[in-house]
């Protein structure tokens, strides 16, 4: 299952894919504006202490990390290196983000970094090819110990194979959610787990997103079947 940690809120649109960011829909249904980026108050969550004086969070959890902004942002220079040290000292637990802002990545670790901290695993999102030739560079070559590639919302086809190689230890597709969701197009979709397998790279097709394009016709996917309908596709291959 895991935990969510989510050391600041707020994000700025950077690329096609944040057209429609959910951070966005949220905050926008209570009258919060999301492009202020404030610290929480689970800021300190990973290390916090129960009663009987052990951590909160239990040994062996995957920490879904700043799931309601991206963590490589700017604006949240200043909190990021006590962040870090939260990660360094839960070493026994896996942390998990996801960027659109890999560029900033070696602006951004801390100093003992070295070749990444074993308990950190960091998803890079491409939505496009253009997103894919500029960031999947970067990422294939930044010192992180577990990397994966995340194309969602997918927007278009996507070649990926030039970077996949044995660094990249997942690709996962997904279709975008929303009343204003741009088409998945199911042919896309199979077309990167084609590559995936000619590579020996583990891939998962996540949510169908609710605009689904498959054999000539668009579906309506209500939200609570994006998922499922997915996994029913029977189409993951875990290598
Ligand atoms: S980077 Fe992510 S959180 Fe930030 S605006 Fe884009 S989609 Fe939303």
């Amino acid at each position: 299952m895991g935990v969510v940690w989510n050391p600041w809120h707020g994000c700025s649109k950077i690329s096609a894919g944040c057209q429609n960011c959910y951070v966005y829909r949220r905050d926008e249904s209570i009258g919060k504006d999301a492009q202020i980026v404030t610290k929480t108050l689970s800021f300190d969550l990973p290390v916090r202490r129960a009663r009987n004086g052990g951590y909160k969070i239990a040994t062996g959890e995957t920490v879904f990390t700043c799931f309601t902004s991206d963590f490589l942002i700017d604006k949240a220079d200043e909190w990021r290196l006590d962040a870090w040290q939260y990660i360094k000292e839960r070493n026994d637990l896996g942390f998990f983000f996801i960027t659109k802002r890999i560029d900033r990545f070696r602006a951004c670790i801390p100093d003992d970094w070295e070749g990444g901290y074993n308990n950190v695993t960091v998803g890079c999102t491409v939505e496009n090819q253009q997103m894919a030739d500029y960031r999947l560079p970067i990422f294939l070559s930044a010192p992180i110990m577990h990397k994966i590639i995340i194309c969602e919302p997918i927007l278009s086809q996507i070649n990926l194979e030039q970077y996949l190689n044995h660094d990249i230890e997942q690709v996962i597709v997904g279709g975008e959610s929303g009343n204003n969701a741009r088409i998945c197009d199911y042919a896309w979709v199979t077309d990167i787990r084609r590559q995936c397998e000619v590579k020996g790279v583990s891939f998962g097709f996540k949510q169908t997103g609710a605009r689904f394009l498959k054999d000539g016709r668009v579906y309506r996917i209500p939200r609570k079947f994006q998922h499922t309908q997915a996994k029913k596709a029977g189409i993951d291959l875990h290598l």
